[in-house]
């Protein structure tokens, strides 16, 4: 392998321009050339590229977003779109892939690595931590302080004015974000999609917290719809069942997905750039790097994207008690 190309896909996250930053370096290390792809998959059909040197990629392991931009394409998912994108690859003489971004983008290039038996190396990038294989993606430890810093504002005018919040995170189908922050920040009670609490005890739970002399409250609620209803709809389940609350709701939304990384995704970042590089040299292909009881991993790329990531149970009933 003499020359890699790099691209971020899917939804951006923190810490994907210190995996960017990384690969270019590892490269140049290994005295190999990088191309990075801009706008992901649909970059590398319009053959949108650019050589990387370890210079390229000067102050940007603080920044959010990706400078390599991202983009969702329909075009790759078409065998014409990605024979477009091969020749482009060939073309500039490029003879593997990092991917950084979530389980669609894994699923591009493992398709794309059967049609043309093209090396491919993922990095999962997503705030949502929903991919198995490894116990952090890049951008989720970040997403997490991100939540606590609002919660902990929230939580100041939740407690001037007695009021209980409901507090609407990120993490798509995973509660992740919710639980994790929901307990960092104190939160009352937390709803995930993976634990269905029921309507009953979420009313019993929030009348024992008023009667115990808790004046406010916060309820991290993840995203998508809970017992049926959506946050809003919840807010009003519940004010028509305990009229004593004054409920207000809050949607993080996409504040959650930027910001500068923190040191833990910008050394996890680092860690997978230099070993989806190294692995590629050593004739890898198809796995995804991740981490594992805090060591760097493969695991191959079509059980990343079919794989299940659990929560910790052991943290819902941690949260309980933390709510006495
Ligand atoms: P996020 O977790 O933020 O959603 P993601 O990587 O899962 O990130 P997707 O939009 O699902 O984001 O996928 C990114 C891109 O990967 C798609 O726009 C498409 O170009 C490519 N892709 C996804 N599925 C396939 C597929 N089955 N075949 C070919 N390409 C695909």
């Amino acid at each position: 392998i003499k020359k890699i190309g790099v691209l971020t896909s899917g939804g951006d996250s923190p810490g994907m321009n210190a995996a960017i930053r990384s690969v270019v370096r590892t490269c140049a290390y290994h005295n190999i050339e990088c191309i990075g792809i801009y706008r992901g998959y649909q970059g590398m059909i319009e053959g949108d590229f650019k050589e990387m040197g370890p210079r390229s990629v000067n102050n940007i392991v603080n920044k959010g977003g990706t400078i390599l931009k991202s983009a969702r394409s329909k075009e790759f998912m078409t065998k014409e779109g990605r024979q477009k994108a091969h020749q482009n690859l060939v073309s500039a003489g490029v003879d593997a892939l990092v991917v950084i971004g979530g389980d669609g983008s894994f699923t591009g290039a493992e398709v794309f690595n059967e049609e043309y038996g093209f090396p491919v190396m993922g990095i999962p990038g997503t705030i949502d931590n929903d991919i198995f294989g490894t116990s952090h993606t890049l951008g989720y430890d970040t997403a997490l302080n991100t939540v606590v810093e609002c919660i902990d504002k929230i939580r100041d005018t939740a407690s001037s004015h007695n009021r209980l919040f409901f507090v609407e995170v990120m993490g798509r189908d995973a509660g992740h974000i919710a639980l994790n922050a929901g307990i960092g920040a104190g939160a009352e009670e937390i709803l995930i999609p993976e634990e269905d609490l029921g309507l009953d005890r979420l009313l019993e739970s929030l009348q024992k917290s008023k009667a115990s002399g808790k004046s406010s409250s916060i309820v991290v609620v993840a995203e998508g719809e809970k017992m049926g209803k959506n946050v809003f709809q919840l807010k009003d389940y519940i004010e028509e069942h305990l009229p004593e609350y004054d409920i207000r709701v809050s949607v993080l939304g996409h504040m959650q997905r930027g910001g500068s990384p923190s040191c833990y995704d910008r050394v996890l970042a680092s860690r997978l750039g230099v070993k989806a590089v190294e692995s590629l040299l050593e004739g890898k292909t198809n796995f995804m790097v991740g981490v594992l009881a805090d060591k760097i991993e493969l695991t191959p790329l079509e059980q990343a994207i079919k794989g299940h990531s659990e929560i910790d149970r052991e943290l819902l009933r941690v949260s309980d008690i933390m709510s006495t």
